[in-house]
């Protein structure tokens, strides 16, 4: 697979967040588009997040020492990458970003699509790789749903698990907004939303692979077409520059960390050994990779 195409405008935008342009100033729509056998493939961008180094788990001297080597400023920017599909009569989002409800870093999302020249109401179908709110939080617009001709399609253990009131009545405080937004999100699709098991074709040319852990139903995405691959991890890294190289350093954020861990080499173990092209959510630029095993972890191809 070959990425092809950039707009210049992007390359600005990419070219103003490494020279440290607040995140708001970085929400403007970055597109890559990437062909995958037959299916047509574009990395959107719904914007950024500045995130704090803080929040990588680093809970022994070496682990601290890796973290600093990549974050010396303490905090990194966060990408927030949407994956949009054409497969033969289907327009599939994969993920919707976070919309309006994170604030000026996000919600560039509906720009993008539009530089993509796909409307809304042709989208046939969202995968969502699992509840958190940067993922979940561009399903509604204004109170409606944003895409109001989808079916919603989501893991059954992610489901089961962010739908349970009891989870919800359990959770910290600071989970309960994942909660609140995964249930008014997902009301917003009434009779459309649907649940899978991963591991076998879900829409044409599109296979969710099980990567639980960062969620309890946290998934990736693999598309596949005409003998060519392209791997959405989602989640499976939140700051690539440290986490391909040492995996087994986890966030806040993971449900599960341990088994966080183990669903990111693991995955991208296969995609090195079967040559996959990848690419995720918080990864910089709406660029694709290609990846290989190096020492304890992973490196990039060049
Ligand atoms: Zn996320």
């Amino acid at each position: 697979m070959t990425a092809t195409g950039w707009f210049a405008g992007c390359l600005l935008a990419a070219l103003c967040c490494c020279l440290g342009a607040t995140p708001a100033r970085c929400a403007q729509p970055l597109l890559g588009k990437a062909d995958v056998g037959a299916i047509k493939a574009f990395v959107l961008s719904d914007g950024y997040r500045e995130m704090d180094a803080k929040l990588l788990l680093a809970d022994t001297p070496d682990k601290q020492e890796a973290v600093k080597a990549a974050y010396p400023d303490g905090k990194t920017l966060n990408s927030l990458n949407v994956l949009l599909f054409k497969s033969g009569d289907r327009v599939v989002l994969v993920d919707t970003g976070g919309g309006k409800i994170l604030g000026p870093g996000a919600g560039g999302l509906p720009k993008a699509m539009d530089e993509a020249g796909v409307k809304p109401e042709a989208v046939t179908d969202i995968v969502l790789t699992h509840l958190h709110r940067d993922h979940t939080g561009g399903l509604g617009l204004d109170g409606k749903a944003a895409y109001p001709n989808a079916t919603v399609y989501l893991s059954k253990a992610e489901y089961d698990y962010w739908l349970n009131p009891d989870n919800e009545a359990k959770a910290p405080e600071r989970a309960r907004s994942t909660f609140t937004t995964a249930r008014e999100m997902l009301a917003l699709y009434p009779g459309k939303v649907q649940t899978f098991e991963p591991g076998k074709e879900l829409l044409p040319g599109a296979t969710p692979l099980a990567a639980y852990g960062h969620t309890p139903g946290h998934i990736a995405l693999l598309l596949s077409s005409n003998g060519q691959n392209l791997l959405f991890f989602a989640d499976l890294l939140h700051a690539m520059g440290l986490q391909l190289p040492r995996p087994d350093i986890a966030i806040a954020f993971d449900t599960d960390p341990a088994q966080a861990v183990q669903a990111r080499k693991a995955l991208l173990e296969r995609a090195a050994k079967e040559g996959w092209t990848v690419t995720g959510v918080h990864v910089p630029g709406p660029e694709t990779y290609k990846i290989k095993a190096s020492g304890q972890g992973f490196e990039l191809v060049k």
